[in-house]
């Protein structure tokens, strides 16, 4: 199968601009530890995680928005990937989650280590 068959297409996502204080209330709703992080364009210009906001909170340093903290260096996927090869980067990558985006760079959903889970659970 494809990363397209078995993403999440509901991809919480925030903006470069926005409190690192508004990122933890969008991961404290538990829908997701992971949220792609957009530009004024829509862009993908980073990650911001569970991970990431806990580190902030644990150096309590001067960073107040998303773009301080987040990861800038993406590694993602697109709908018509493998879904081998997009578990190999999560795997090589020690991460749970690739946003899935268009040739726009445009976030189209998001693929977690929980959604390949599915492949064994008779979906496929
Ligand atoms: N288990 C790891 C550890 O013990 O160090 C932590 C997981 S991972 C290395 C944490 C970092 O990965 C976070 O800073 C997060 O922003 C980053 N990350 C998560 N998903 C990513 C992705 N798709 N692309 C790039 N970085 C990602």
């Amino acid at each position: 199968p494809r990363v397209r068959e078995l993403m999440n297409t509901k991809a919480v996502s925030i903006t470069e601009d926005e409190k690192i204080k508004t990122a933890a209330r969008k991961l404290l709703k538990g829908e997701t530890n992971h949220l792609p992080v957009l530009d004024r364009n829509g862009m993908l210009v980073g990650i911001v995680t569970t991970f990431d906001v806990s580190k902030a909170v644990v150096h309590d340093g001067k960073n107040n928005l998303v773009r301080d903290i987040m990861t800038k260096n993406v590694i993602k996927t697109h709908p018509e990937e493998p879904v081998d090869i997009a578990a190999q980067k999560l795997e090589r990558n020690n991460i749970s989650a690739l946003p899935v985006v268009d040739k726009e760079n445009r976030v189209v959903g998001i693929l977690s280590a929980i959604d390949l889970g599915k492949l064994f659970g008779g979906r496929w």
